[in-house]
C-alpha cells in the first residue's frame, strides 16, 4: 500500500531540529516569566465568525487563507486559526478575565494560513503571540517593544544589523475616514495601475491597498496620501509617548508610512520587526494596538495591544547566522551490556537526572558495537558503559564521545561528576 504523507506546507519536526525548539520556547518562557506576563491556552478551533467580525472580511487572511469549513456533525461553521489574538480576545470576553484588572498574556502554538509553502512560510506554522488587555498605553506599547527587544538581546540578534525595527501610527477611525477618502481619490486618479486586488479593494478597503506585496504597484503606493498626515492630536501625543521611551531605551528605528499590517482591527501604534536575511520572507514580528476589538467582539469595552511573532521564520534567521546553538541536546547515553543488572543501573541513573543531566538508556539489547554505535548517533556527549568487571567494581567507564578519552568514576563519585559536566 501506498504510504501517506502528511498535508503541504504542513511539517514534521524531529531531533535535533525540535530541541532547537525546545531550546527558543524555553528562552522565551523564562523571558515572559520575568517581565510578569502569565500563559494562556485557548483552543486551535474557533468559530468562523470570529475571524470575519475580528481580522476583517477584506483581507487576505480571511479573504484567501484561512481553512474554513462546516462541522459534519452538527453543521456549526468553524476555521482552524489563522491567529491567535482574536481567539485571546474571545476568550477573555466569554469569562470576563478583565474583571479584576488589565491582563498580560502569551501563548505559544499553531496557525494555519493557505498560503503558496516556500522557505519561511508554510500552512501549519508557529506563533508566539503576546497580548496586553485593558491597558491603554503608550507605556505598555513600548514595554512589548522593548520586550521583544529584550528576546532579540537573549538569542544574539544584533539588533539594526540582524533585525530592525519599524514603527507607524494608524490613528483613530475619524482620522482613517479622512485619510481614506484622500486614498480613494488618489487610487481612483491612478486607476490604470491597480491590479486586480487593489481594483476590488479600492472601494471595500483602501487601507489593503497599501498592504500589497505586488512589486509593480510599489511606487503607485509609496507616493498615496499618507496616514501619518492625518492623525489628530491625541494619535500624535500617543506616537510620542512611544517614542520618547524607544529613544531613552536607546532604540533605533524607522517610522514606516506605509506598513498597515494585514489585519483590519489595529488602531495607533503598529510596529513589525524585519530582517534582511530572509528574502521576502522579512517580517520576523508584527503587532500592533486594536482598542475596537474587544468591543467589536461584544466584550466590554477595553483597549488591547499585541504582537505575533512567527516561529520558524526567528529559527531559519537564528540558524542563518549560526545562533542559537545551544539546543536541548542528549548529555549521556547509558550502554548497558546484555544481562547487566537493571536493579542497580536505574536508580544510578536516576541520581544523574536528579543533578540535571539528560541520560538516555540503551533498550533493545545488541553488541557493544551496536550500543556504542547508537551512543555515538545519540549525539551524547558522553558513554556511560555498565559493563560487569566496573559493576562489579562499583564503578561506570566514563567515555567523553568527543575526545574518546575515558575515566572510571565511582558510584559514589557520580553524583560529583555531573555537577562537573551538568550544562
Ligand atoms: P507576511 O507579510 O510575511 O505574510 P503577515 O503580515 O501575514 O506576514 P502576521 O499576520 O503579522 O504576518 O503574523 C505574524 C508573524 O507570523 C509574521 O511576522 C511572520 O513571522 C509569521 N508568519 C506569517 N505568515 C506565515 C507563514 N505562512 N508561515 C510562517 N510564518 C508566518
Ligand atoms: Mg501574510
Amino acid at each position: 500500500m501506498q504510504p501517506l504523507t502528511g498535508v503541504k506546507g504542513m511539517n514534521d519536526c524531529f531531533a535535533p531540529e525540535s530541541g532547537r525548539w525546545e531550546w527558543l520556547e524555553g528562552q522565551m518562557r523564562g523571558l515572559l516569566h520575568a517581565w510578569g506576563y502569565s500563559n494562556i491556552r485557548v483552543p486551535v478551533v474557533e468559530p468562523l465568525q470570529l475571524f470575519v467580525r475580528g481580522i476583517g472580511e477584506v483581507t487576505d487572511i480571511v479573504e484567501k487563507e484561512m481553512y474554513a469549513f462546516e462541522d459534519k456533525l452538527n453543521g456549526d461553521q468553524l476555521a482552524l486559526r489563522p491567529e491567535i489574538t482574536a481567539g485571546i480576545v474571545r476568550a477573555v470576553i466569554e469569562h470576563s478575565a478583565l474583571y479584576n484588572g488589565p491582563l498580560r498574556v502569551w501563548s505559544i502554538g499553531p496557525v494555519f494560513r493557505h498560503e503558496r509553502p516556500q522557505k519561511g512560510r508554510y500552512r501549519q506554522f508557529h506563533q508566539l503571540d503576546v497580548e496586553c488587555l485593558g491597558y491603554p498605553g503608550p507605556d505598555v506599547d513600548a514595554e512589548l517593544i522593548l520586550l521583544t527587544r529584550a528576546l532579540w538581546q537573549r538569542l544574539g540578534l544584533k539588533e539594526g544589523e540582524d533585525i530592525h525595527l519599524e514603527l507607524n501610527s494608524l490613528g483613530e477611525p475619524a482620522e482613517r475616514a479622512a485619510h481614506r477618502a484622500a486614498l480613494v481619490s488618489y487610487l481612483q486618479q491612478h486607476e490604470a495601475q491597480l491590479d486586480e486586488d487593489a481594483r476590488r479593494r479600492l472601494h471595500s478597503n483602501p487601507l489593503r491597498v497599501l498592504d500589497t506585496k505586488n512589486p509593480t504597484m510599489q511606487a503607485l503606493v509609496d507616493a498615496a496620501p499618507k496616514l501619518l498626515d492625518f492623525l489628530g492630536p491625541e494619535s500624535i501625543a500617543h506616537l510620542d509617548g512611544v517614542r520618547a521611551v524607544l529613544d531613552a531605551a536607546g532604540l533605533s528605528y524607522t517610522l514606516n508610512p506605509r506598513m498597515v499590517r494585514g489585519l483590519d482591527y489595529y488602531n495607533r501604534t503598529v510596529f513589525e520587526w524585519v530582517t534582511p536575511h530572509l528574502g521576502s520572507q522579512a517580517t520576523v514580528c508584527g503587532g500592533g494596538r486594536y482598542d475596537g476589538l474587544i468591543a467589536q467582539l461584544g466584550g466590554k469595552p477595553a483597549p488591547g495591544i499585541g504582537f505575533g511573532l512567527g516561529m520558524e521564520r526567528l529559527l531559519l534567521l537564528l540558524e542563518t547566522l549560526q545562533l542559537g546553538q545551544g539546543a536541548v541536546a542528549l548529555d549521556a547515553y547509558a550502554v548497558v551490556p546484555d544481562g547487566a543488572p537493571l536493579g542497580t543501573v536505574l536508580p544510578l541513573l536516576a541520581g544523574l537526572r536528579a543533578k540535571g543531566l539528560a541520560v538516555q538508556m540503551h533498550a533493545g539489547g545488541g553488541s557493544m558495537k551496536s550500543q556504542f554505535k547508537r551512543a555515538d548517533g545519540s549525539g551524547a556527549r558522553f558513554a556511560l558503559v555498565f559493563g560487569a568487571d566496573e559493576l562489579a567494581r562499583g564503578e561506570v567507564n566514563v567515555k567523553n564521545l568527543a575526545d574518546g578519552s575515558q575515566q572510571a568514576v565511582s558510584f559514589s563519585a557520580l553524583a560529583a561528576w555531573a555537577a562537573s559536566v551538568a550544562p
